[in-house]
């Protein structure tokens, strides 16, 4: 679960970074770096918390220059000291460079003790690390490519690295003269590429592209090395993927809804999915109410197929910050109630249709429908968007352990009344791949257990 964002070949480069990565804070939160270099050297900052509150003018005029990569970073407790957070910088044989990346490898484990076996010293607990150190281990040349002679030096070590990790990563490499930007060949995580005037942009997501005034040019294609400077843009496509396994819960809650990833409008998608559960659900019921924010496209599609009206009956603070463990279970009902207030005025003596986009552990929802109910709603009807969540995500998104998962410890009657709702659906999964036009294409490990990659030694989880 992070942000990436890449600018190359525009004066104040830090800044266009800058509002590129803060167009995708809803991808992390926990940190914010920028990688910033004028063409003679790479500069840094990183900074724990928001985008707009963590990064000063000042930070920004240190780190000028004309191409610069940025990361928004999510982690869990424990995991999110600073010496993780992203930009990750090393001297390598080609200077001082930095890397972005959003995803996880499923062989860091294995592949860092080999590493340290050999000598290597690694300064980080991150597998983003590797994709650094790996580019002095070794080089190789895959059949077929043919390198540009501007490429002789340094792609031969990067299809080397390439060849050694395995896993997710939507990827960023800032050296001093170019940006280097690639998908892992299953192409798990969405990256997209964007021109601005001269300037060449990269992005999780295309909103970022939006906020920059700048054109959506085309997504990176799964397993793609792109090279971006002065002289061009040269691409390459060194290992060839048997199979895609596109993130499909990007579509479902991660990606934001007015974006543009794997070749799918969010909002469209996510919209299908709310029609689907309309048409799947014969309820009797006076409104639908969406839980905001991730449950609000669904709602539109569901409330327009049944020709129920949409109402706000739960609001949303919009200034809630981070928040602290509580000690008291008054106390951590007082923060679930900090984000979401109901509204009495279109609740009252209403049957009300409730929709999430996923239920997880299913706590949010517990807490939704009681919340509901004090505000006068006669009966809820929970539904969800998409299906039950079942499996922990190995390649970039955080969920929690298999054991938490609701889904994995009750069926549905049980998740019903655990919720207290007076009826529970979810998207049946065959309903979920129709949404898309090649299933087949994307992982959704998360709704059926069925991994793309498997992980090597322990897994080590969210990035
Ligand atoms: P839970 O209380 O665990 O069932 O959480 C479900 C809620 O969390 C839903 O409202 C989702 O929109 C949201 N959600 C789902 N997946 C994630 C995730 N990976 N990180 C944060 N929130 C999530």
């Amino acid at each position: 679960m992070c942000g990436i964002f890449g600018v190359f070949n525009v004066e104040y480069a830090e800044r266009y970074a800058f509002y590129g990565i803060y167009a995708l804070q809803h991808r992390g939160q926990e940190s914010v770096g920028i990688a910033c270099s004028d063409f003679e050297e790479v500069k840094a900052i990183k900074k724990p918390g928001l985008v707009l509150e963590s990064i000063k003018k000042e930070e920004l005029d240190a780190i000028s220059g004309y191409l610069a990569v940025a990361h928004v970073r999510y982690s869990t407790a424990g995991d999110s000291g600073g010496i993780n957070s992203q930009p990750i910088v090393r001297e390598t044989s080609f200077g001082k460079t930095a890397v972005v990346h959003n995803g996880n490898l499923v062989n860091y484990l294995p592949l860092r003790s080999e590493l340290e076996k050999k000598g290597v010293k690694f300064m980080h607990t991150s597998d983003t690390e590797l994709f650094l150190v790996l580019l002095d281990e070794g080089e190789i040349l895959p059949e077929g490519i043919d390198l540009h002679p501007l490429d002789r030096e340094l792609l031969p070590r990067i299809f080397y690295t390439l060849s050694r990790v395995k896993g997710a990563y939507s990827l960023l490499y800032l050296f001093k003269d170019r940006i280097v930007a690639i998908r892992d060949p299953m192409g798990f995580r969405p990256m997209l590429m964007g021109r601005m005037r001269d300037a060449i942009l990269f992005a999780s997501e295309s909103c970022a592209f939006d906020i920059l005034q700048a054109e959506l040019w085309r997504e990176v294609r799964p397993g793609e090395v792109i090279v971006v400077d002065r002289q061009g843009i040269r691409t390459y496509m060194p290992f060839k993927s048997e199979r895609k396994a596109m993130c499909i819960f990007e579509l479902v809650y991660f990606s934001k809804p007015e974006s543009f990833v794997f070749d799918n409008w969010v909002y469209k998608a996510r919209k299908r999915m709310g029609e689907l559960l309309a048409y799947e659900d014969d309820t009797v019921a006076d409104l639908v109410v969406p839980v905001p924010d991730s449950g609000l496209v669904p709602a539109i599609g569901y409330s327009q197929v049944k020709g129920l009206p949409l109402e706000l009956g739960l609001i949303r603070n919009h200034y809630v910050g981070r928040s602290f463990i509580e000690p008291t279970q008054e106390l951590r009902d007082v923060k679930v109630l900090m984000k979401l207030n109901p509204n009495r005025a279109v609740l009252e003596g209403k049957r009300v249709i409730v929709i999430d986009d996923s239920l997880v552990r299913g706590t949010t929802s517990k807490k939704i429908v009681s919340m509901l109910r004090r505000a006068g709603a006669k009966e809820v009807h929970m539904r969800i968007a998409s299906p039950p969540v079942v499996g922990p995500c190995f390649y970039g998104i955080d969920t929690p352990t298999r054991n938490e998962l609701i889904a994995n410890r009750m069926n549905l009657e049980d998740i019903k009344n655990f919720i207290g709702a007076d009826s529970l659906m979810y998207l049946p999964i065959e309903s979920l791949h129709s949404v898309v036009e090649s299933p087949q294409d994307f992982c959704d490990a998360c709704f059926s257990n069925n991994y793309p990659l498997e992980v090597e030694g322990t897994a080590l989880r969210m990035r």
